[in-house]
This record gives structure tokens, C-alpha cells and sequence, in this order.
């Protein structure tokens, strides 16, 4: 690979597309010929303004974002995002809906727990989402709040549920913009950046323009909707750095094809991994239904032998592909394959997959 790079297959912090990194790298020292690093620079002042508003811009064309929604390019990750829904979106005594498919939005439910009354609308087993249609929603819940892919357990959402013109809020952290999706059909979409967009330090918050302004009293400055938007994300210093790499991203998504064309990039990917555990003959397994697999996070297991996980890992990174232990709580294996993981490392570890199975194979 060039440069001495290995295939990451981390979770997050995750890879960034190379030639963004490269470009990156020239404008590290001296952006554009300004005489100064992007880090370096005011955030008031015109270089950065333009580069603020191009990415605002090509994000805006990438998920044809309508003009009644702003877009926030904030701090603290999509974690404070889980108190800054139910602090702007709900009063104390409100009744919010939460539905928990996994341990990311276990955790917003959670959260919001601590501001208002949170109602359970229904729950995932890990390897399934329960049918929208069954969801047990409040006739007056302020919004319905759900995750479309849980990073851990790997289960994706492939539409947007209807939840009968309630306010819909998706935690889209860990698959924002590897796919098309109607912006309309949701009152907020929030994602932190260092999974397919850029580095950590940058949470990217869609919101629908009626949804601001409503935030209570108590709550801090820095977690009102609002003051951020009347600042167009400046009300403090912004993470100019990380902004600045996410605009590469766009940028670069855009003279791709947009959405569409890195959707069936993805499709592509996560077919080949999913194959590669289908065509094992039982060594490997996902536990997730097929419906819902995730073509961002894809965990395996080798149910006959367990105790060969940790060798799988190890001879993996051996041969050049990194981060492949699943998560903690889980165990087993998840190949993270988000927008910038190119296909021949997905190739490559289908192969060695092959190869592992075919040498421990009983
Ligand atoms: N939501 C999802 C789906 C995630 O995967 C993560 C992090 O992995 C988070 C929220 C938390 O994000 P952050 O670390 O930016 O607070």
C-alpha cells in the first residue's frame, strides 16, 4: 500500500481516504499559499470562512439537504448529542420515545433518561431490528430517537422507519453518508465525524430549522441548537482542522458520484465479507440477520472453535490488516469497512478468511 500503510480495520478512529491524507499533508505546513497551516489560522477570517462553507456546501449537494434544515458542524462528539436532543427537543415531563437496537442507543436512551420521560418503544436482540410497524410509540412523544447502525452489534437499518410523522432523530455515527438517505423524513441526523467523514473532534448535526430555539433555560450555552446556528458553528472556536478534512471527504464523495455511487461501492464490499462467511461452511458466522447486516461494521465469530479467534486476529495483522478483534463486549471479530476502506483490502481478508478456514477447517 502506499506510503507503508497497512488495511485498518478499526471501528473508529477510522481510515481516511490516502489521497485526502496526501493532499492534507501539503496543506499542513502552508494551506493554498497562505503562509499557514489550516490549524493556524483565525477562524474569523476569510480562508477558513471559504473552507467552512465549501464543506457545508458539498455535504448540502451530497445528501441534497432542503433549505428549511441547518447544518452544525459542532464539539464533543455524537455522545453529547445524546443530552443536547432531549435538553432542545423536550421538556422536563415530556414523554421522548427511544428505540434500543444495540449499545449506542442504549446509551442515548439512556441519557435523555436524565431530562425527561423516556418510553422504551421497542427492543433489538443484537442480530435483528424489531419491525417499525410494532413499535409501541407515545401518542405524545416530542420525537422518536433510534440509531440506523449500531457499530458494535453491525445491524443497519435499510429504510427509514415510519413513525406516523412523529419527530424522527438517527444517531447515523457510524454510517453518515455511505449512503443516500431523504434528509425530510428527519427532524435531526447527527454523526461524529471519525468514522466515514473525517478525524474525531467534529460531530455534524442536521437539524430541521423549526426544531431550534427551543432549548430550556437551565441547559449550558454551548449545548443550545440555536447559538450555534445564529454563528454558523463559530459561536466558539470551531474544530478548524477536522472541518477542513471533512470538506476534502465531500469533495472528494461528490466527484465520485455522490451517495448513489459509494452505496454500491459499499454494497460491493460488504458482499464480498458476507460471501466469504456464507461460502465457509459453517467456520465462520455472522450472528446478525441477513436483512440487517451492516456494510459498515461486519462481525464474525468462528462458533466450532472459539479459542482460534485470537490466532485469526494475530496472523491477520501479520499479514497487513489491523484492528480485527470485535469489540470488547462481544468478542470474536468485526472487519470495520466504512466509505475509505478500498476494496482490495476487503478482497484481501476475504482471502485470507478462505485461507484461515481452509488450514483449521475440521
Ligand atoms: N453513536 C455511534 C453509533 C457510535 O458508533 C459512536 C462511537 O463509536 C458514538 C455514538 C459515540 O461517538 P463519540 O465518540 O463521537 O461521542
Amino acid at each position: 500500500q502506499p506510503h507503508g500503510r497497512v488495511f485498518n480495520f478499526s471501528a473508529g478512529p477510522a481510515i481516511l481516504p490516502v489521497d485526502v491524507l496526501e493532499r492534507a499533508q501539503a496543506d499542513l505546513v502552508n494551506w493554498q499559499g497562505s503562509g499557514m497551516s489550516i490549524m493556524e489560522m483565525s477562524h474569523r477570517g476569510k480562508e477558513f470562512e471559504s473552507v467552512i462553507q465549501k464543506a457545508e456546501a458539498d455535504l448540502r449537494a451530497l445528501l441534497n439537504i432542503p433549505a428549511n434544515y441547518k447544518v452544525l458542524f459542532l464539539q464533543g462528539g455524537a455522545s453529547t448529542q445524546f443530552s443536547m436532543i432531549p435538553l432542545n427537543l423536550a421538556k422536563a415531563g415530556d414523554t421522548v420515545d427511544y428505540v434500543v437496537t444495540g449499545a449506542w442507543s442504549k446509551k442515548a436512551m439512556e441519557e435523555a433518561k436524565k431530562y425527561c420521560n423516556v418510553n422504551v418503544a421497542a427492543k433489538g436482540d443484537n442480530k435483528s431490528v424489531p419491525d417499525p410497524a410494532t413499535w409501541k410509540l407515545s401518542a405524545d412523544s416530542r420525537y422518536v430517537h433510534y440509531c440506523d447502525n449500531e457499530t458494535i452489534g453491525g445491524v443497519e437499518f435499510k429504510s427509514t422507519p415510519d413513525v406516523g410523522g412523529r419527530i424522527l432523530i438517527s444517531d447515523m455515527s457510524s454510517n453518515f453518508i455511505s449512503k443516500p438517505v431523504d434528509v425530510s423524513k428527519y427532524g435531526v441526523i447527527y454523526a461524529g465525524a471519525q468514522k466515514n467523514v473525517g478525524p474525531a473532534g467534529v460531530t455534524i448535526v442536521i437539524i430541521r430549522e423549526d426544531l431550534v430555539g427551543h432549548v430550556r433555560p437551565e441547559a449550558p450555552t454551548m449545548l443550545d441548537y440555536k447559538i450555534h446556528v445564529e454563528n454558523d458553528s463559530m459561536y466558539n472556536t470551531p474544530p478548524c482542522w477536522s472541518i477542513y478534512i471533512c470538506g476534502l471527504v465531500f469533495e472528494k464523495l461528490l466527484k465520485a458520484g455522490g451517495l448513489e455511487a459509494q452505496l454500491e461501492l459499499n454494497e460491493k464490499k460488504a458482499a464480498i465479507l458476507y460471501d466469504a462467511i456464507a461460502s465457509s461452511n459453517g467456520f465462520y458466522n455472522s450472528p446478525v440477520d441477513p436483512a440487517v447486516r451492516s456494510l459498515m461494521n461486519v462481525p464474525f465469530t468462528i462458533p466450532s472453535q472459539p479459542d482460534l479467534e485470537k490466532a485469526f486476529i494475530k496472523e491477520a495483522e501479520k499479514a497487513g490488516m489491523l484492528q480485527l478483534k470485535g469489540h470488547r463486549s462481544v468478542g470474536g471479530m468485526r472487519a470495520s469497512i466504512y466509505n475509505a476502506m478500498p476494496i482490495e483490502g476487503v478482497q484481501q481478508l476475504a482471502t485470507f478468511m478462505k485461507e484461515f478456514a481452509a488450514k483449521h477447517a475440521k
